[in-house]
């Protein structure tokens, strides 16, 4: 669409174009209700149903059955890394984290703060460029859960495996991969992400959890951050993020409508194909941070020669309408997330304007 760039930032990001045309097109008056859906009441039958209805999106896409909830909250993913220990992790027990990056990191200090909190493997020494192997992996049998991050956003790793944990409950943070491509949701207890990636708008966390797991839940919590009193509930038990769980839907929708997460992984595959081929086909001008079979299909990492070069492609990349490249502080270079809503148009106009650069700048 004229005007629209190419939006590589890593969240909040960019948004299928079809689903913002349809929350306009229904933006001064929802089916005819004579509001919009910011206006309506979260109480009302309408808002119930699209609630319901985002839900029940969720719950199909992931291939969940009726052992698990889904919940629309606030406070972000960092809200999740207080709740889940608070929720979890009883007296006596020990929460188990994977440190893969800045988000698990943060996931793993937040814990540590509230509860007895152990790491069961760190890819710190590697400065976070690969995933650990499931032997790496060190956790008891009596472990609260084991905590991993799926994707690492800033990095730009992803496991691509799911961790083996008998009886140990398998806890995600998936807020920059989740239903990006077919996954056992079922080997999850709890899986959570910040919508605004893959999912919609900041401002609404969404959080899979089996119903199994609820009864863990003390009776003592304040009730904002009990996930028993938010599912009880059904997310209603104050006024929710109305607008930005709408937008999930048609989000949800929007996916459902392509054919679901093997159509996504197939075109997310393609569009990182293309911009990984042009790192590995650059004879060493670009250079992956991540290792090839750690690799992201949703965040992808590299430095070029010099700073200089990474400022100039930069600048270069949006005077084209490829904007939000500049990678996070800790990695430096840069950074290309091609989450599922960047279409392959962008991919394939950056990985030209990274064959050329290379070509000029070598
Ligand atoms: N986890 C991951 C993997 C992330 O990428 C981010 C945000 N970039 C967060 C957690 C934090 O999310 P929020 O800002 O929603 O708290």
């Amino acid at each position: 669409m004229e005007g629209r760039v190419y939006n590589f930032n890593p969240g909040p990001a960019t948004l299928p174009l079809e689903v913002l045309k349809q929350a306009q097109q229904e933006l001064l008056n929802y089916r005819g209700i004579g509001m919009s859906v910011m206006e309506m009441s979260h109480r009302s039958k309408d808002f119930e149903a699209i609630i319901h209805e985002a839900e029940a999106l969720c719950k199909e896409i992931s291939g969940l059955g009726d052992d698990y909830r889904v919940l629309f909250l606030q406070g972000g993913a960092s809200m999740q890394f207080a709740l889940i220990p608070f929720n979890f992790v009883t007296v006596g027990t020990t929460a188990y984290y994977a440190v893969t990056g800045n988000f698990a990191e943060k996931a793993f200090a937040e814990a540590q703060r509230v509860c007895p909190a152990k790491t069961a493997v760190s890819t710190a020494a590697d400065n976070h460029c690969r995933i650990p192997a499931q032997h790496e992996l060190k956790f008891p049998a009596d472990a609260a859960y084991l905590h991993i991050t799926t994707n690492n956003t800033v990095y730009g790793t992803e496991w691509h495996y799911i961790p083996e944990t008998n009886d140990v409950p398998l806890i995600a943070d998936m807020s920059s991969n989740i239903f990006s491509r077919p996954l056992d949701y079922s080997k999850f207890a709890l899986v959570y992400a910040g919508a605004q990636k893959n999912l919609g708008p900041a401002g609404v966390t969404v959080v899979i959890i089996r119903k199994s797991m609820l009864e863990k839940v003390p009776d003592n919590l304040p009730n904002m951050f009990s996930y028993k009193v938010m599912a009880k509930q059904n997310s209603l038990y104050n006024t929710p993020p109305t607008f930005g769980i709408y937008l999930v839907k048609l989000v949800l929708e929007w996916l459902k409508d392509l054919g679901g997460l093997p159509a996504i992984a197939r075109h997310n595959r393609e569009k990182a194909g293309m911009i990984y081929a042009a790192i590995d086909n650059s004879d060493g001008f670009y250079r992956g941070h991540a290792q090839k079979e750690s690799r992201s299909l949703m965040n992808i990492t590299f430095r070029l020669p010099t700073e200089e070069l990474e400022q100039k492609f930069v600048t270069e990349a949006a005077a084209k309408g490829l904007v939000g490249l500049k990678g996070y502080r800790t990695v430096g270079g840069i950074r290309a997330s091609v989450y599922n809503a960047m279409p392959r148009a962008g991919c394939e106009l950056l990985a030209t304007f990274m064959d050329d650069f290379a070509g000029k700048n070598r």
